[in-house]
């Protein structure tokens, strides 16, 4: 057996090696600074940040808040659910994403996924529908695009609103629009590993005038700065970006298509010096879609690699690589907050409200979700990876799956 490849030290988006911040973000920050206006409802970084963010996705509207989980709740409270409303949504995602549908009272309802990609299917999302869901989310994992088409063909027939978790999937694309733009509403997060970061923070947008209106009061206490006669109109809480975070974000902003390019360049210079390897699938872009690699996602194949991804990935461990077999364990629907249904008090709110079946979790019901979190390694990604980072990550797993490759 040839010897393993020499541990190296990859870049990591955790900290400086891994991200692109510097001299640009503090002269943005410098300037907020020098302004003495850090609220966003009088200063001008996080309105310069919130033009420019609409400008680049297309869209008429973006707004920025204090994360992707706000964002997220901020797309829902501009959609004005009633108690008990279903939104259709993944079993894989970050609960960020999912948190906010039971805060504003409505019922998560979980489409199972495609095993090879672990995202909903327009399929899997049409098979969970009801004469009660209002929303659909579609969720770009990993920076690949779901299937667009088909998800706004069923929310039109169905007249459900779209929204699109776009938190991992920055410049993806499904077509010639950037994802985010191509629903009724975009969510974006801003947290340290994502594709450009501000530490914490989150961007919603939309194309729609009156969705527009409620996410800009949604953000503010629902009052509406700058019209005549305000008045808190409806609840709302304050998830307003401080200037300070907006500057570094206008910085980060500008850095963006260098970093998913760096990505993406990277990302398929991998793939094309693995090959072809038994056992192993890699990622790719749909049809007519772009990827923009949040992450490296392999699939592993258990009869033709020896222990599948876990062994797998224990392997890239010993070598430094730090990859996550399973992603997220375990699908959200088991976490605690599902299973014992710990919400508001005891009270249960709002599961109290579902008909039974929106609250199948059992495990017939996710077939893909299990076998896809079964066999996925996810590899970490930045945009800081050099060529030689590259090369030793394809020779590790290289040497990785033919020391476990089952003879076929
Ligand atoms: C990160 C993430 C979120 C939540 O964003 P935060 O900024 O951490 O609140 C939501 N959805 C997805 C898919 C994410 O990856």
């Amino acid at each position: 057996m040839k010897p393993m490849p020499a541990r190296r030290e990859l870049p990591s988006d955790q900290n400086a090696t891994g991200r692109c911040l510097g001299a640009e973000e503090l002269a943005e920050l410098e300037g907020a600074i020098d302004s003495g206006t850090l609220t966003p409802t009088k200063g001008q970084a996080v309105r310069s940040f919130e033009g420019r963010f609409a400008e680049q996705l297309g869209v008429a509207h973006a707004f920025a808040c204090t994360s992707g989980t706000a964002a997220v709740h901020l797309a829902l409270m501009a959609l004005d659910l009633e108690p008990g409303d279903e939104v259709v949504t993944t079993s894989v995602t970050d609960m960020g994403a999912l948190a906010p549908i039971l805060f504003q009272g409505a019922i998560p309802v979980f489409a199972d996924v495609d095993p090879e990609t672990l995202l909903v299917t327009p399929a899997s999302v049409e098979a969970r529908l009801s004469e009660r869901t209002r929303v659909i989310i579609a969720t770009h994992l990993f920076g690949c695009p779901c299937d667009m088409e088909g998800l706004r063909r069923i929310a039109g027939a169905h007249g459900i609103a779209l929204i699109e978790d776009a938190a991992q999937a920055y410049l993806a694309r499904w077509g010639d629009r950037l994802v985010g733009g191509l629903g009724d509403l975009g969510c974006f997060s801003l947290q340290q590993g994502k594709h450009i970061t501000t530490g914490e923070g989150g961007v919603v947008t939309t194309d729609d005038a009156e969705l527009a209106r409620r996410v800009r009061l949604s953000v503010n206490k629902a009052w509406p700065y700058g019209e005549a006669n305000p008045d808190h109109e409806f609840l709302a809480l304050n998830y307003r970006m401080s200037e300070l975070v907006g500057a570094v974000a206008g910085a980060q902003l500008s850095k963006l298509a260098d970093v998913v390019a760096a990505r993406v360049e990277s990302a398929e210079s991998l793939t094309r010096k693995l090959g072809e390897l038994p056992g192993l699938r890699l990622p790719r872009a749909p049809e007519g879609g772009v990827h923009s690699y949040w992450k490296y996602p392999v699939f592993v194949d258990p009869s033709r690699v020896q222990g599948g991804a876990v062994a797998l990935g224990a392997r890239l461990q010993e070598q430094g690589i730090a990859c996550a077999p399973r992603y997220i364990q375990k699908p959200a629907f088991r976490c605690r907050v599902f299973q014992e249904r710990r919400t508001f008090g005891t009270s249960q709110w709002p599961f109290t409200l579902a008909r039974p079946e929106a609250l199948d979790w059992s495990d017939a019901a996710f077939p893909g979700t299990w076998r896809g979190l079964e066999r996925v390694l996810v590899l970490p990604w930045n945009e800081r990876y050099a060529a030689e980072d590259v090369d030793f990550i394809a020779e590790a797993v290289r040497e990785a799956a033919s020391s476990l490759e089952v003879a076929a």
